[in-house]
């Protein structure tokens, strides 16, 4: 049993018995000891991931990784402004609203949902904020100074310890700024990465800067291919918005009940025809069944949301892909698109991103030819929105 009057009575035994220098010198090397596991912490998770590699780490590339931990967002604006091309920014922004367009016209089309679900629906597509690339508001003249305004005022006449303390500061700052809300992302590594992502809290779809680049995005690629690519992943995101659980949040993200009752259960019944599909393909089933299912929802409104823009593209100057100039477009869109779901570490349940949802598309068999009742044309098929 711990008693606690006995604890703080042996502690101040021990501070008053204890000399003065032997006491200073416990606590400098504490202090100094949980500094550096921080460092060799940073170290290792920013070098590859052998154990040991942190040792290999060369110091250059620590020194940039510290910088880029602590300036993730200048470090992305200068990237943005000086290797960047804005074309691409341009680009990808004009083809995220053609994805909205085709999403909106696709919940329009809807056969089964009801006008009111329909309009609230079409609200939430409508005032997804999206964050194409990097931050626009520090692109204004004297926003980035603005924004670095409390480090620009600090003493940084000292050492390097004190510089560090300054930073660790400002990094204490913009994390607060973002919980308040002044700071629209979250000042961290993420935005490094070349990925997509949607928050459904916030109803906001993020696209990071390296996402648009080779070989996901790239001015020069023909637009059925950018569609392919590109559009499908962020129409994927945009699905989230429509998974089991983001339907269940409004167009300001916040969770509210939109639905007539009556396509709840609807909704509820066509989210179980994919869920026995897929336990019929024997996928592996490591994901929790909520994980799974709001997959499979984001593909196939992914695929769907794709499908729906590429038929608006006008072929007419679209250049074709060298060795396939006689290849049926159709068939190419859903050869391009299959190609967002390879990777070295996709999981078996990632199939379904491709037979399960390419199966459920009449558009898929009519491409390919695909008989009734023929593996990727089932004569039962599953159909979301
Ligand atoms: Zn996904």
């Amino acid at each position: 049993m711990i008693n606690c009057d006995l604890i703080n009575f042996q502690l101040d035994t021990v501070l008053k018995t204890t000399s003065k220098r032997t006491l200073a010198n416990f606590l400098i090397y504490n202090f100094l000891r949980s500094e550096l596991k921080k460092q060799i912490m940073e170290e290792k998770s920013n070098c590859a991931q052998v154990p040991i590699s942190f040792l290999l780490c060369s110091s250059i590339d620590f020194f940039m990784q510290i910088l880029l931990n602590i300036f993730p967002i200048s470090a992305l604006r200068i990237f943005a402004r000086s290797h960047f091309d804005k074309r691409k920014m341009k680009m990808a922004s004009e083809m995220a609203e053609d994805i909205r367009n085709s999403l909106i016209e696709i919940i329009q089309k809807s056969t089964w949902l009801h006008e009111k679900t329909k309009m609230n629906a079409i609200q939430k597509v409508k005032m997804m904020n999206m964050k194409i690339g990097h931050l626009k508001e520090l692109e204004i003249p004297g926003e980035l100074d603005l924004f670095h305004d409390s480090i620009i005022s600090s003493r940084i006449d000292s050492s390097f310890y004190h510089l560090e303390k300054i930073s660790e500061k400002f990094e204490i700052e913009q994390f607060m700024d973002f919980v308040a809300s002044h700071l629209p992302i979250l000042s961290n590594n993420d935005y490094f990465e070349a990925h997509a992502f949607y928050q459904s809290w916030k109803n906001r779809l993020v696209v990071n800067v390296p996402f648009l680049d080779d070989p996901f995005f790239d001015p020069t690629y023909p637009k059925y291919a950018k569609i392919a690519n590109f559009g499908e992943a962020i129409a994927h995101e945009m699905g989230y918005g429509f998974d089991s659980e983001g339907r269940k949040r409004d167009e300001t993200g916040k969770k509210n009940d939109w639905w007539t009752s009556e396509d709840s259960l609807e909704y509820e019944k066509r989210a179980q025809c994919f869920m026995n599909q897929h336990n019929g393909l024997h996928l592996d089933g490591n994901l929790t069944k909520s994980t799974k299912i709001d997959e499979m929802i984001a593909d196939m409104i992914g695929v769907a949301v794709a499908w729906n823009a590429y038929n608006k593209i006008d072929f007419t100057n679209e250049p074709k892909i060298i060795g396939f100039e006689d290849y049926h477009m159709d068939k190419m869109f859903f050869r391009l698109t299959a190609l967002n779901w390879c990777g070295a570490d996709q999981g078996k349940s990632k199939v379904f991103g491709v037979n399960g949802v390419f199966s459920n598309m009449k558009t898929f068999a009519k491409a390919f030819n695909c008989p009734v009742g023929s593996p990727m044309n089932p004569e039962k098929k599953c159909e979301l929105l």
